[in-house]
């Protein structure tokens, strides 16, 4: 018999189509992603565009998940995703996936889900109170499914992602247990740098978030990025240029951190040589915010332009950035529905496939009606 669990090395990850993805999103994973694409190690590597978890907080605003599909889309195709080397697919065109939560509801607790650090936080930023969605407090274990469905070996997210696969690794490893091998426990990958895992917003908030405003968007025009920088929030004790400044917690620098590049330095502002020289500066006093700000926004402008020229031509064929999807959502949907298959069949639940079952189904009745009939020959017999 073949290996049916061979050990091939499968990405995926995802985002919500609930707004265009921001440069949180680009450190976070969306850069690592066309990194590991580039290296070529996987065997395959799947992008979801997460729809059905969108609609979990959306569920009354269904336009403007089926707007961002296509601007997460454009996001993923601007930024170096190659469809030729990674299929990208949209999450409710993948029924296993809708049909596994369900399964995997039943091996998880309630408590198990109130644990979940991330969702405590989403939940309490959405002040749903009482009147959280079912389906929302559900979708750690759908997001499980999403990954457990195409035998994931490695998850490349932010840090707000972690709570998620250790619950999808501990679904994988209850299913294995109850019945049978089937799931691979797949692992996460978070950027090196401690800051990309959770790039803070513009606002200095702990995380910038499409859900937050607090965003810069990779389809921002230069204009607009050059705005939302002049406007970040900086060190509140920098009053003066001469006042020394902190750089720790400051997002400016935190945002330099992530991008900015001794090359960047040579380009726009010579005069360091790279970050430590400009944070020693900015310490002992006498730079100013601006100058530290206008760099930035040069530097965020240097590595978006490429993505929005890519964007530019890519939102001149339309239809063919859907066909990309649809094409996409069919291989996902033939990989899903491989280990649909094989989990129904370990659950059980495969009644016509299974010839043996209904072999034995049909041998035990047969056995039965010759009881049956033997006792009534039996007693007939006896009354005689
Ligand atoms: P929403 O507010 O709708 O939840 P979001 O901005 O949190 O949107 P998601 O679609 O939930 O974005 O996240 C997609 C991916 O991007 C995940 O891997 C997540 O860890 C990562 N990510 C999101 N925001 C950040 C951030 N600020 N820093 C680093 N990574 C991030
Ligand atoms: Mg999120």
């Amino acid at each position: 018999m073949e290996n049916e669990n061979p050990i091939k090395q499968v990405m995926l990850t995802g985002d919500r189509p609930t707004g265009p993805l921001h440069i949180g999103h680009y450190v976070g994973s969306l850069r690592m992603r066309v990194e590991l694409q580039n290296e070529g190690k996987f065997d395959e590597m799947f992008i979801m565009i997460a729809d059905t978890q969108a609609l979990t907080d959306n569920a009354e605003n269904p336009q403007k998940v089926r707007d961002n599909v296509i601007q997460v889309a454009l996001d993923y195709l601007a930024a170096g995703i190659d469809p030729n080397k990674v299929t990208i697919f949209v999450q409710s065109r993948v029924p296993e996936l809708a049909e596994f939560s369900c399964y995997f509801a039943n091996l998880v607790t309630l408590a198990r889900l109130e644990r979940n650090p991330t969702l405590k936080t989403e939940m309490g930023m959405r002040g749903f109170g009482s009147s959280l969605p079912v389906g929302f407090l559900n979708y750690p274990i759908s997001q499980a499914a999403d990954i457990l469905m195409f035998g994931t070996t490695i998850v490349p997210a932010g840090e707000d992602q972690m709570p998620m696969v250790e619950q999808a690794q501990e679904i994988a490893h209850k299913f294995n247990s109850v019945y049978g091998n089937v799931f691979i426990e797949p692992k996460i990958m978070v950027p090196e740098k401690a800051l990309c895992r959770r790039l803070p917003g513009i606002d200095g908030k702990a995380k910038m978030s499409k859900s937050l405003g607090n965003a810069i968007y990779l389809s921002d025009d230069e204009k607009t990025v050059t705005k939302q920088v002049m406007s970040m929030f900086t060190d509140p004790t920098h009053l003066q240029v001469s006042d020394p400044g902190h750089t720790e917690g400051n997002p400016v620098f935190m945002y330099l951190e992530a991008f900015a590049t001794d090359e960047h330095f040579a380009k726009y502002l010579p005069e360091y040589k790279n970050l430590e020289e400009l944070k020693a500066h900015y310490q002992r006093g006498g730079l100013g915010d601006v100058t530290v700000k206008r760099f930035l926004a040069k530097v965020l402008n240097d590595i978006l332009e490429p993505m929005r020229q890519r964007r530019r031509e890519l939102e001149n064929d339309i239809p063919a950035v859907y066909r990309i999807l649809e094409e996409g959502s069919k291989r996902a949907a033939e990989v899903a529905s491989y280990y649909g298959f094989r989990a129904k069949r370990a659950m059980g639940i495969n009644y016509f496939e299974d010839k043996k079952l209904i072999e034995k189904q049909q041998k035990a009745f047969k056995r039965k009606h010759e009881e049956a009939d033997k006792l009534a020959a039996y007693l007939a017999q006896s009354k005689k």
